[in-house]
């Protein structure tokens, strides 16, 4: 058993949980099984601040154990949340096999945020799993986590990583290690598949509840609370996508158990950014069929939304066939909330402040034209300047159009340079320049690492880090792992 907070000095940790207050239903309580050898690696005193911690105190080497799960914070009330999950179009029933919900922490502000280690070892939904995690998936999901953060696009955070001083066999030995998430919560679309599933439905009214009170507090007193949620859950997801899609990134395992309420991007597992622009790109080697490729990400948020649609149908309304039909106007309207998030996005990207009708195949013309000259999707949009000729002629004519474009809008060039600068990051996680920092943090050397993650913090700035501006070099795609 982990013993609660002795050594290490107060930290600042305010726990509240209101998760552990549900009933026994919702989950299980469980310890982090204490690891041999606690070892702070990755620490993130940004993030701890805007929690209202202590940098100092949590990083601290006496409370590197609590980074381990071999101590718990005052507070803490460990548990493992019940889920399932559409894994590839099957549901299947999950929960945390290898994750433990500390508790949540209220910062000074009163914001509400779920603390929870990823590998502390297993809980009674780990089936055959060990409940650990290797060193490389976890410092990978601290490093795109905060990636995402820094390009302004909600996702989980990452608070630490702590080795273990354990091995963890994934086909070999490799380090372990536990990652400190940091969530606005781990409310999940196979969260409501779990309750509508076992037929409990006064466990999803208690659940949507719940997770109105937390993520959507306006419309938790409105006439249709249980509709609000439902829209408003789209909406978010809608809006997600369409951020994802502005930076190029691939999530890779988009089942339902990965998709949050909250809205934020959670589960970094087979993600990767796309180099030359391709809608078809996939990276996860599991994902044989292209089920989450990058440009199947809007459609597959609408398959998942329409499973929590299904689960909620039997609190939506007291009528079934009212029911159904709230939801499925609620799905049918995925599409034009993703297509309006979808034309900004690519408005900030080109520049362009105002509408004219033509500006969604203005964009759609210039990404054919990327796919087909195979052109690297961050590069091509970061450089585009109205006064710079492309070097390529099959976009030279493109770019008279949107040059023509520009000029029927009342902002200078320098507005415009401003704008595009802003929506098209230079810096984004380079999968080659991920891989190569990980292959060499498992071999005990942080050094490439440590040097990637202020470039990562900085995405828009002028110059960016030369491993992450520009593509790798005539090597093939890589592949990512599952991260488990
Ligand atoms: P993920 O791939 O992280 O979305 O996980 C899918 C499901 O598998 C979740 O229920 C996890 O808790 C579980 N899982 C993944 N890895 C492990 C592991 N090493 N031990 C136990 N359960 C795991
Ligand atoms: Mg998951």
């Amino acid at each position: 058993m982990p013993t609660t907070f002795a050594s290490a000095p107060h930290a600042g940790w305010n726990f509240d949980n209101s998760y552990a207050r549900l009933p026994a239903v919702f989950h299980t309580r469980v310890a982090p099984t204490p690891v041999a050898q606690p070892r702070l690696v990755l620490f993130n005193p940004p993030l701890a601040r805007a929690l209202g911690l202590d940098p100092d105190a949590c990083a601290h080497p006496a409370a590197a154990a609590l980074f381990t799960g071999n101590q718990l914070p005052p507070g803490a009330e460990p548990l493992a949340q019940a889920y399932a999950g559409h894994q590839y179009g099957h549901l299947a029933r999950l929960g945390d096999g290898r994750a433990i919900l500390l508790g949540e922490h209220l910062t000074p502000a009163g914001a509400r945020f779920d603390i929870q280690l990823k590998g502390p070892g297993p809980t009674p939904y780990s089936r055959s799993g060990d409940g650990r995690a290797a060193l490389g998936p976890m410092l990978r999901e601290y490093l795109i986590s905060e990636a995402m953060q820094a390009l302004g696009i909600p996702t989980t955070r990452s608070l630490a990583v702590a080795t273990t001083g354990e091995s963890v066999f994934r086909e070999q030995p490799l380090p372990g290690a536990v990652l400190t998430r940091v969530a606005a919560s781990h409310i999940r679309v196979g969260t409501f598949e779990y309750f509508a599933a076992l037929g409990d439905t006064a466990a999803l009214r208690l659940l949507a509840d719940h997770t109105l009170r937390r993520h959507f507090p306006e419309r938790a007193e409105s006439e249709q609370p249980v509709v609000a949620l439902l829209v408003e859950t789209i909406e978010r997801q809608a809006a997600l996508i369409a951020q994802w899609m502005r930076v190029g990134f691939v999530h890779g395992v988009m089942n339902t158990d990965n998709m949050a309420l909250s809205g934020e991007t959670i589960d970094y597992g087979p993600c990767a950014f796309i180099d030359s622009y391709d809608p078809a790109a996939v990276f996860s080697s599991i994902d044989r069929h292209g089920r989450y490729a990058f440009g199947q990400q809007p459609a597959i948020a609408a398959w998942n939304l329409a499973r929590l649609a299904e689960a909620l149908l039997p609190i939506l309304h007291a009528d079934p066939e009212t029911a159904l039909a709230l939801a499925e106007e609620a799905i049918d309207s995925f599409h034009q909330r993703f297509r309006r998030h979808w034309l900004a996005a690519l408005r900030g990207k080109l520049g362009l402040f105002t509408d004219e009708p033509d500006d969604a195949t203005l964009a759609e013309d210039f990404l054919a034209l990327l796919h087909q000259t195979r052109a690297d999707y961050t590069r091509t949009f970061r450089q585009l300047h109205p006064t710079t000729d492309p070097s390529d002629p099959a976009l030279a004519a493109w770019h008279q159009r949107w040059t023509a474009r520009l000029t029927r809008q009342p902002q200078p060039a320098t507005e415009v340079t401003r704008r595009m600068h802003a929506h098209n990051p230079a810096v984004i996680p380079r999968n080659h320049a991920v891989e190569a920092a990980l292959t060499a943090a498992t071999a005990h050397d942080l050094t490439p690492l440590q040097s990637l993650l202020p470039a990562l913090a900085n995405p828009y700035a002028e110059p960016g880090h030369s491993r992450l501006d520009s593509p790798p070099a005539g090597t093939p795609r890589c592949r990512t792992f599952c991260g488990t």
